[in-house]
């Protein structure tokens, strides 16, 4: 039997919940991410390293939450910071002793004094780009190829309809790792930020050449230029203090979002006093109903505090280390594995077909992020004897020349 029809033929509770779906969600979705055809899988339940679909397939779970739970599915510290929180509120629209805490934390990890809160990346990323602008007077944005910053319209350049002209005309894209191609760009168009990620996550999980955001960072401070470095997937997963600590450099502003909440929908914007001038005389407003939900500050202070904890960070990188030693060992010529933290990814020499990886995966009973079946996320729930089940995923996908999707 092919692949699909396997999972098709595990999947008829999928099946049924989607024909109720589609009536009332645009592809019976929440979110664009989520589409597949035939059929999403809808899940019931999480715990650990382990999630559950309707139909009660069991699956180890290397997606994550798009990489948001780095802390495993029901942590028993978060479950019970958010009960404490709730049976004393939720939600006032007034600052509460929570976020307090979560901004001197991220202050600590980052190196960056001034914190704000948001609800999602997109709220983080497009925050600091007004923030850049109305601290420099300056429209244009620059960004890296294959990046992916969100949903507001700067961000969506490119990849939607919808996005008005003059928009489109204020974004400019360079290749990562390339300090000349980003010179240039900044000498001609004089942009009040350049936003990127400080490991490219997106477009292949790149990490930085030796002295690329040295060269970065040289050349937006010499032309008054906000260097965002948007750590919504590597904040808080590829170390405490995300690509800043890992990698020794210093952005004006950082955004997170993902790992922060625990699983709350949460983010933050971080920056240089200097930055968080125009915040601080309300000339740049940064607004949001829900910005420090107690709930979600109470989620992301146990997230912080009592679950991502220094060790949790060596198991990460030590698990992490060992997935990816693995990985290299089985695709011997055919590939490598990159890793940083819980974050890591496979390189084939011949990639095969990744809606291939991920119905294997899924069969097998590995949970991946579909459409990026080669990138992983481990959490503090994980351990040697699911890492090593994926290596032997791995070692099962090593490639032969006849592989293709069969329908
Ligand atoms: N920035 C980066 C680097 C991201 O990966 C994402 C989400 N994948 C976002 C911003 C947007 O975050 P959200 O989906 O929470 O709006």
């Amino acid at each position: 039997m092919s692949e699909l029809a396997e999972l098709n033929e595990r999947t008829p509770g999928s099946a049924e919940l989607f024909r109720r779906a589609g009536r009332v969600m645009p592809g019976g979705v929440p979110s664009s991410f989520q589409l597949r055809e035939p059929w999403p899988i809808y899940l019931v339940r999480g715990d650990g390293p382990r999630v559950w679909d309707v139909d009660g397939n069991e699956y180890l779970d290397f997606h994550n939450g798009f990489g948001s739970m780095v802390q495993g599915h029901a942590h028993p510290a978060i479950g019970a910071a958010v009960a404490d929180r709730y049976a004393q509120g939720t939600h006032f629209g007034a600052p509460t002793e929570g976020a307090v805490v979560v901004a001197e934390e991220l202050a600590r990890r980052f190196g960056l004094p001034r914190w704000r809160f948001t609800n999602s990346g997109t709220e983080s990323t497009m925050g600091a780009i007004r923030i850049a602008r109305g601290l420099t007077g300056r429209n244009d944005v620059v960004r890296m190829a294959g990046s992916y910053h969100g949903h507001h319209d700067t961000a969506m350049v490119g990849s939607s309809a919808g996005i008005p002209a003059s928009v489109v005309e204020q974004v400019h894209t360079v290749p990562f790792n390339d300090a000349d191609a980003l010179e240039r760009i900044v000498e001609r168009r004089a942009p009040a930020c350049v936003i990127m990620e400080p490991a490219m996550t997106h477009g292949g999980f790149v990490p930085p050449e030796e002295g690329y955001l040295e060269a970065v960072r040289e050349v937006t401070r010499r032309d008054g230029v906000v260097l965002i470095f948007d750590e919504v997937k590597t904040g808080l997963t590829i170390a405490a203090g995300g690509g800043v600590e890992r990698f020794g450099v210093r952005p004006d502003v950082v955004t997170l979002a993902k790992a922060l909440g625990g699983g709350l929908p949460s983010g933050a914007i971080g920056m240089t006093s200097e930055v968080a001038r125009v915040v601080e005389d309300g000339s740049v407003p940064q607004l949001g109903t829900f910005n420090g939900n107690p709930l979600g500050m109470a989620a992301a202070r146990a997230n912080l505090i009592e679950v991502l904890t220094p060790d949790a960070y060596e198991r990460l990188e030590s698990l992490g280390e060992r997935l990816r030693a693995g990985c290299d060992a089985v695709l011997a010529d055919h590939g490598r594995a990159v890793a940083l933290g819980s974050k890591g990814c496979l390189r084939f020499e011949r990639p095969p077909d990744p809606e291939l990886i991920w119905l294997r995966a899924m069969n097998r009973g590995i949970y991946m992020t579909r459409g990026r079946g080669y990138e992983w996320t481990l959490s503090v729930a994980h351990t040697e004897e699911t890492v090593d089940r994926y290596v032997e995923l791995v070692g099962e996908l090593t490639p032969r020349s006849s592989d293709s999707v069969r329908a």
